[in-house]
Formats: structure tokens, sequence, C-alpha cells
């Protein structure tokens, strides 16, 4: 069995939009407890995942973690740092709910957009991008700056999550550059 439920919201989008290829280095943002990672990791055979998460995640075979706060700068460094270069980004991330949506939702977005950034260091070009997001203000503008770094953007709520009706996927394949070398 899987750690989360939302283990089968990632096997749904990966059906849909063809995410995991046997080879693929992925980096899960927001990866805990790691139902996704399990996932991810049976589906990329001879290549790597690595789990990210302000929480501790308990080990799984052949699973690199990283504790770390994404929204801080430091962790995203040390991230490009040890992975290098991703064929896919994930992120499930979502903020503590407070209950206020409008306050959920804008830090939905912020987290994001942090993910945004962190896949855009560390894409190969071609790579793909997954990101958690609840709907609302500032979306249309991610999406749009997504648009300009990725051949197309789709957005999809897998039937997994359709009960937590506020969330999509925004599903980004196709990264157009080259990722930035660290340090210079
Ligand atoms: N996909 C995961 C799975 O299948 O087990 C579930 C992820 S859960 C919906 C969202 C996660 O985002 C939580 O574990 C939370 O700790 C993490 N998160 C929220 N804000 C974060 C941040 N700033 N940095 C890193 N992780 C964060």
């Amino acid at each position: 069995g899987y750690r989360s439920r939302a283990a089968y919201k990632l096997q749904q989008l990966d059906e849909m939009e063809d995410l995991l290829s046997d080879g693929d280095r992925v980096v899960d943002l927001g990866a805990a407890p790691g139902g996704w990672l399990q996932v991810a990791t049976e589906r990329v055979g001879t290549g790597a995942v690595v789990g990210v998460d302000l929480q501790r995640i308990d080990p799984i075979e052949g699973v690199e973690t990283i504790k770390g706060d994404m929204t801080d700068e430091q962790t995203r460094e040390e991230i490009v740092e040890r992975v290098g270069e991703a064929d896919v980004v994930l992120s499930d991330m979502a903020p503590n709910m407070t209950g206020e949506y409008s306050l959920d939702q804008a830090r939905s977005v912020h987290l994001a957009r942090q993910a945004f950034e962190t896949a855009c260091a560390l894409l190969r070009p071609g790579g793909d991008f997954v990101v958690k997001v609840f709907e609302g203000r500032d979306l249309d503008t991610l999406r749009d700056d997504m648009e300009a770094e990725f051949e197309y953007v789709r957005t999809t709520s897998p039937a997994a999550s359709r009960k937590e009706s506020s969330e999509v996927y925004l599903i980004a394949k196709g990264f157009l550059t080259a990722p930035v070398e660290e340090g210079e």
C-alpha cells in the first residue's frame, strides 16, 4: 500500500500526461509522507528520485530525501547542488490551512511559484514540471509565466483529487531553455 491517498493522484496524472519514464531523474517537492515518492520510484526504474519537505520523510529504498523549506533560498541551492539536472520536477506542496481561503490560496500560489523557479534551475531542456495550486487569484499570471518557459502548459484535475475541489495541477511539458548554472 501507499503512504498517502495522494499517490493515486500521481498515478492518474502520469497516466493522463505521460510524465515518468524509465531512467528519469525526478525531484518531488513537498514530498512527505512519501506516496508520490513511492509511485515515482516504481516508475523510473534505473532512474533516481529525490524528495524534499519541511517534515521528515521515513526512508524509502532508493529515494534520497532532503529536509528543508522551499521558501528558503538555501534549500533551493542545496537541491540544485545535490541533484544537478532533473528530467521531471513535481510539486504537491500545500500550505498549512488556516481555513481562510484567500490566505491559503495566496500561500499556495507562492509555494507553486517557488517550485516553478526551482524547476527552471533543475530541468534539462525538454523536461517536465507538475505543480499543485489552489484556484483563484494570480493563478493566470503563474500559468502565463510558465507558458513562457515550456512548450505547453495544461491545467488538470485528476479524479482522485476532485473532492478537494479548489486544487488543480498545472502540467508543463517541454522545458525550453538550459538550466541556470549555480554560482555563475
Ligand atoms: N505528495 C505527498 C504524498 O504523496 O505523500 C503529499 C504532500 S502534502 C499534500 C503537502 C506537503 O507540502 C506537506 O508534507 C508539507 O509539509 C509540504 N510543504 C508545505 N510547505 C512547504 C515548504 N515551504 N517547503 C517544503 N515542503 C512544504
